[in-house]
């Protein structure tokens, strides 16, 4: 099961990963995830990403496909993948074909969640994370069990630095500039699937597990 989550930031990609590599047991690969560790790490990638990062601006291509590339060939991808925040751009796509190509594997879903701009803003902003294990929660939407801590490990609570209103409203543009091409890529592939993720967390995972399931029928 070789799966590609897009949306806009703020859609849910991270919050419906969670749930989908639970049942379905498979990596998920997010490379904003990636990029976080690296500079939490402060190795060269890290260092390099952490400029783009900060303005809310894209890494460049060849960076992230190079970490993408060999993280897509280790053995834990052989049975399927999750990848969330990649591809981003229409190369990034090309080049992620072009990898799964040489291992004789393609994409077969490209699962879009959709929502509103208003809504994505509001989601951002008030979106807390857990420190040890990245879980994302929401002050009013989705918040924990126990102010500031992760309901899973008692983590501490923190906001990215990339959350505050200035940066949000950049990288909402950015991303939207980006979106279309891909969406047009995939849909012309016949592979992409619209979900509306203007609705409960639950619903909405509801509504990937049906179209996961039937695939495997
Ligand atoms: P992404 O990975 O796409 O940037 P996240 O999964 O981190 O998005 O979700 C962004 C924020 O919105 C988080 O604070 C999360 O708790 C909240 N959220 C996710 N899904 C929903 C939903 N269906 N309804 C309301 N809030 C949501
Ligand atoms: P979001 O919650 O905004 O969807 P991510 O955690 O996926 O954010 O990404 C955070 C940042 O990491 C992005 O703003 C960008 O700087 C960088 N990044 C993540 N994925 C990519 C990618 N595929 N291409 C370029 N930059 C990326």
């Amino acid at each position: 099961m070789n799966i590609v989550l897009m949306g806009l930031p703020g859609a849910g990609k991270g919050t419906q990963a969670d749930k989908i590599v639970e049942k379905y047991e498979i990596p998920h690969i997010s490379t904003g995830d990636m990029f976080r560790a690296a500079i939490k790490n402060q190795t060269a990638l890290g260092l390099e990403a952490k400029s783009f990062m900060d303005q809310g601006a894209l890494v460049p291509d060849e960076v992230t496909i190079g970490i993408v590339r060999e993280r897509l060939s280790q053995a834990d991808c052989e049975k399927g993948f999750l990848l969330d925040g990649f591809p981003r751009t229409v190369p990034q796509a090309e080049a992620l074909d072009a990898t799964l190509a040489d291992m004789g594997k393609s994409v077969e879903h490209v699962i879009n969640i959709q929502v509103e701009q208003e809504e994505l803003i509001k989601r951002l902003t008030g979106r807390r994370i857990c420190k040890e294990c990245g879980t994302a929660y929401h002050l009013v939407f989705n918040p924990p069990q126990e102010e500031g801590k992760c309901d899973k490990d008692g983590g501490e609570l923190y906001q990215r630095a990339d959350d505050n209103p200035e940066t949000v409203s950049n990288r909402l543009e950015v991303n939207m500039k980006q979106t279309q091409p891909l969406l047009d890529f995939y849909g012309d592939k016949g592979v992409l699937t619209n979900i509306d993720g203007q609705q409960h967390i639950t619903k909405v995972f509801a509504d990937i597990d049906a179209l996961l399931t039937n695939h495997r029928k």
